[in-house]
């Protein structure tokens, strides 16, 4: 099993499944993840396959992004837009390099978007970066399974040049909870973090959204460890205890 999935976020055209299906396995990739295609099984995806069958028969089908990524310590989304500001931007060759670093605590993904819109505002906040493809501006936007095409390769290459390389770093710690908290882990630190701030009355006339979309952005750039998010929850308990005990509450 390859340890990179790949995530199809809404793919509108079944033929470009079966593209990116046989793109991932000329690659050597082979984790498929669809999340809610809009027409799919479909005889062009089979067709567009050609001999990539297993890749698609093993793809799992989910209705939403965090279901596919849940168990996830890195994920990165790709984007035809040069400029995501909001998060940090990699090109292919740095994505595959940090992606494969990452692969070997946790399982990560790759996740592109739909053909005619791309990935949405929120689920790109999901992500810990963005990848850009660097087309040329004016028609920056590959087609999709292109697109998977060149981060595939970019995937292969890393990870050649890895295997070539001897001066390997000294083997990670084995301990899970020395290791970084998977997606879904943090999404629940966000839940309480923002249930927490309202308890204590942080936001006041800041809008909470904008407080949580930054503070998203800081913890998911840190990519804290297991041991590291019970701590921050830890404090939030105590925080939220405080501020009932002093509302008179406890
Ligand atoms: N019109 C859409 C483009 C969608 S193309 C938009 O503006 O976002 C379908 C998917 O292919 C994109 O969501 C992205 O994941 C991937 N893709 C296409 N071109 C890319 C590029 N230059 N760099 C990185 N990903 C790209």
């Amino acid at each position: 099993m390859h340890p990179i999935r790949i995530v199809l976020v809404g793919p509108q055209h079944p033929g470009n499944i079966g593209s990116a299906a046989r793109a991932m396995k000329t690659m050597g990739l082979d984790q498929l993840r669809l999340v809610a295609p809009e027409r799919y099984p479909h005889v062009d995806a089979t067709t567009m396959a050609v001999g990539a069958d297993d890749v698609l028969d093993a793809s799992v089908v989910v209705p939403v992004l965090a279901e596919a990524v849940a168990d996830c310590g890195l994920v990165l989304g790709c984007t035809a837009r040069s400029r995501y500001v909001s998060l940090p931007g990699y090109d292919p060759s740095q994505a595959a390099q940090i992606l494969l670093e990452q692969a070997q605590h946790t399982p990560v993904a790759l996740v592109f978007g739909r053909e005619r819109t791309g990935l949405t505002n929120e689920e790109l906040a999901q992500c810990h970066g963005a990848v850009h493809i660097p087309a040329v501006a004016e028609f920056s936007s590959l087609n999709l399974a292109a697109a998977v095409q060149v981060l595939g390769y970019e995937v292969r290459r890393a990870m050649l040049n890895r295997v070539e390389d001897k001066a390997l770093p000294p083997a990670p710690s084995d301990d899970a909870d020395d290791q970084p908290g998977v997606h879904q882990e943090l999404e629940q630190l966000f839940i309480h973090l923002e249930k927490t701030l309202h308890a204590i009355d942080f936001y006041k006339s800041r809008p909470s959204d904008v407080v949580m979309q930054r503070l998203r952005r800081l913890f998911l750039r840190a990519q804290p460890t297991r041991r590291e998010l019970r701590i921050v929850h830890g404090i939030l308990a105590d925080a939220d205890r405080m501020a009932r005990l002093a509302r008179g509450d406890l």
